[in-house]
């Protein structure tokens, strides 16, 4: 999932009446059918959970969060069984002290490798806002149900526009470093703690023009970096695959983009984004094999601009 803005419900409150096109709720249904067809899944959020609605500001203005409360974002995704999160810009919306809380809530690791309470000489020396990354220990069963272990790293990143959109609350408490030049401190550093694979959280848009310092949308370029193996992209709320984006590195067949699995699964929980890894075991190591990216909308629009909900088939 990406970009939940806080869309927990199928509810629209602006119009203050159910709607078929937005909520985590829903997306839960698809989340459960990939379960159930999947050998192996972790689910990952992309950030952007915490902002985006009434329900948002409600919490935020109004109610408040006191000692022990769960963010109700956080209480769904809490439900889900997330196996981690990364921190979108709009997490800053309300001020770092609301967003600690709302944080400590999450019963699953938030990370986010270019975000400081303050730099050091080199990112990896910076003093970090949240962990850096995050490696999975895990099982995967193979075709014949035998089970071996997997390393993932799960690594975040954040546009560093943070430090402008919310001055008011960062200037002076938070710092942010270009998301590809933390990408290439941070991963080889991951590599060396021996994972099999590499997971970008990416709350990043996919921008196929020169790389440029404090790029704001960096998921392309994100991509091709050694080390990395698969994409998860957002911020920008749209979709990929897709007819949305083309040219040079983008592969809307498998949804490789520069050669690496990637997705972006739009907002509000509209759709559920897949990377379909088959992993290959070798000697005590895995490859990938193959990949393909698929998005699952929760809901379809007739000619007729009729809504009608698509929720995933599972018992
Ligand atoms: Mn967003
Ligand atoms: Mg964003």
């Amino acid at each position: 999932t990406t970009d939940l803005h806080c869309h927990v419900q199928p509810y629209d409150y602006y119009a203050d009446k159910p709607a078929d096109t937005m909520g985590l709720a829903r997306t839960a249904s698809i989340i459960e059918e990939i379960r159930a067809e999947a050998t192996n899944a972790l689910l990952f959020d992309n950030g952007d959970y915490l902002q985006g609605n009434p329900m948002g500001d409600y919490i935020a203005y109004s109610k408040g969060m006191a000692a022990g409360d769960i963010h109700p974002v956080i209480a769904g995704m809490n439900t889900l069984r997330y196996a981690a999160g990364t921190l979108g810009n709009h997490e800053f919306n309300y001020g770092i002290d609301f967003l600690e809380k709302v944080n400590a809530g999450a019963n699953f690791p938030i990370v986010c490798a270019n975000v400081a309470r303050k730099l050091g000489a080199s990112p990896r020396e910076d003093e970090l806002f949240v962990r850096p990354y995050l490696i999975v220990e895990t099982e995967l069963a193979d075709g014949a149900g035998v089970k071996h272990p997997l390393k993932l790293g799960v690594i975040g990143f954040v546009p560093p526009q943070i430090l402008q959109w919310d001055r008011a609350h960062l200037e002076g408490n938070l710092f942010a470093r270009d998301i590809l030049q933390a990408a290439r401190a941070w991963v080889p550093q991951l590599r060396e703690e021996g994972v099999d694979l590499v997971v970008a959280l990416a709350h990043t848009g996919l921008d196929a023009s020169a790389e440029t310092e404090g790029m704001e949308n960096a998921a392309y370029h994100l991509a091709a970096i050694e080390g990395i193996d698969a994409v998860i992209s957002g911020h920008q709320h749209k979709v990929w695959p897709s007819t949305e984006y083309e040219g040079e590195g983008f592969d809307a067949e498998t949804g490789q983009i520069m050669g690496k699995p990637a997705v972006m699964a739009g907002f509000w929980g509209s759709h559920l984004g897949v990377i379909d890894l088959m992993l290959e075991r070798v000697g005590d190591s895995w490859q990938l094999a193959a990949s393909q990216s698929t998005v699952r909308p929760i809901y379809t629009r007739g000619d007729d601009r009729k809504v009608t909900a698509l929720l995933g088939d599972y018992t």
